[in-house]
């Protein structure tokens, strides 16, 4: 027995048994002729009026699929068909979860349905497609979803990932910068010219970084223009182009004709040769200010990876102003999570060796309730390392690169590594241990 608000009874109630009719009557007109069901959700485009029963129980399986993954937070959402079921699966805070299973042929109608409102080919299902949706959350938001299908050995994978404009533009605040932090990135930030970096791997929310950073600074007095890799969400006062591999349109050439375009602020979705690094430096040495991504483990790297590119490091002491490094941990569900009076300070001061914590430690642990579909984590926050390089830090880089001396004066200059800044957030009671452990690098000498 559990003891439930009649709130949450009667969105169930209707979750489940309106759901479980519109799977079962879909599952009973599909049946054995999906190709005829093909043609008919085809129709459904055309002529919104007339639908059978048959069909509107694949729109309602497809509408429900998608309020119930925004309500979830989902950034991606799985159809896969396996051998006996279709599995649905939503990634939640960087984690699958299967949400449902439902008949293979109640998935395959889905997918036509999906395909066929992202104007994909609802017919070729041998070759992997792309597409895109547009559609509201529950606040009212648009939404965009970039789908992907793929041919697996029991059908057609539809993989689709949800650009929530609410996750994707953030106050720093929220995003889990420290005040200090904030100070010195608005700083950076607001400097006419040079480079900032913001480095991590995928999927440590570089982009809701950047975002949020170039939605700051885009008034109505400057330009501001991106070349990335996909557009992730759309924004109204920047001036965005996407890469085109298919006609030589990549970061290089892209920044190269963006040149022309009267720019004040750039944002090159990611530095990956030294082409798009000299394009970048040229631009900074213009007088323009310039953002971009490298995956680097730590701040500090970012310099190396650039030498690595081959651009010299005079170029780079005269242009690079910042880095931030990041990652995302998952945050501890408010309404389950518990004290933790295992954790003893002195493992959490053996995690920043050499870094010391002052202050109290108020750490918990989780526990896992409805709310968090049992896993005791609920959303994620950023950790941050930043740089800003100072004339001690240019230092380090004359006449060659010198990486120890960097280290050494970045931790003198007041850096936070990534590892001591999630071990706060243990402290505060945001995360745990392991989140961070498992997320963060260590420092390195
Ligand atoms: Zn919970």
């Amino acid at each position: 027995l559990v003891v439930s608000s009649p709130l949450d009874l009667q969105r169930y109630r209707t979750e489940f048994y309106t759901l479980a009719k519109s799977v079962r009557d879909a599952n009973k007109k599909t049946g054995d002729s999906v190709a005829h069901n093909f043609e008919q959700l085809v129709e459904l485009g055309k002529t919104n009026r007339q639908l059978d029963a048959n069909d509107q129980g694949i729109i309602q399986v497809v509408d429900w699929l998608w309020q119930y993954a925004f309500d979830q937070r989902s950034s991606d959402i799985h159809l896969e068909p396996r051998r006996e079921m279709g599995a649905i699966r939503f990634r939640i805070d960087g984690v699958l979860h299967t949400v449902y299973q439902v008949p293979l042929s109640v998935m395959q109608a889905m997918t036509a349905r999906i395909k066929l409102l992202g104007r994909m080919d609802v017919v070729e299902r041998r070759r992997p497609l792309d597409g895109r949706i547009k559609t509201r959350n529950p606040g009212g938001d648009e939404v965009e979803m970039r789908l992907s299908t793929m041919p697996t050995a029991f059908g057609e994978k539809l993989v689709m990932r949800i650009f929530d404009p609410d996750n994707t533009v953030k106050s720093f605040e929220a995003l889990g910068f420290a005040p200090s932090e904030t100070q010195i990135w608005e700083q950076l930030v607001s400097r006419p010219h040079g480079i900032i970096l913001v480095t991590g791997p995928t999927g440590s929310g570089k982009t809701t970084t950047l975002y949020s950073t170039l939605k700051r600074v885009a008034t109505d007095e400057v330009n501001v223009c991106t070349i990335e890799d996909p557009i992730e969400m759309i924004e109204a006062s920047f001036n965005q182009t996407q890469v085109q591999s298919a006609i030589d349109l990549g970061f290089a050439e892209g920044l190269r004709a963006l040149m022309r375009q009267d720019p004040d602020i750039i944002m090159v979705g990611e530095i990956r040769d030294l082409e798009t690094a000299e394009m970048a430096i040229q631009a900074s040495l213009t007088g323009h200010l310039v953002f971009s991504t490298l995956h680097t483990n730590d701040a500090a790297s970012a310099i190396t990876r650039l030498t690595d590119l081959g651009v010299p490091s005079y170029l780079i002491s005269s242009t690079v102003i910042g880095v931030l490094a990041q990652r995302l941990v998952r945050t501890l569900c408010p309404a389950c999570k518990q004290p933790d009076d295992q954790l003893d300070p002195a493992t959490l001061a053996e995690a920043i060796k050499p870094w010391r914590m002052n202050g109290k430690v108020n750490a918990y642990k989780p526990v896992g309730c409805l709310d968090c579909r049992m896993t005791g984590f609920k959303g994620r926050v950023g950790l941050y390392e930043l740089l800003p390089v100072s004339e001690a830090i240019r230092g380090g880089m004359h006449p060659a690169v010198d990486m120890a001396r960097i280290r050494k004066t970045a931790a003198r200059d007041g850096l936070r590594p990534l590892r001591l800044s999630g071990v706060m957030k243990v402290a505060e009671g945001v995360t745990t241990l392991d989140e961070v452990l498992r997320n963060t690098p260590q420092w390195e000498n």
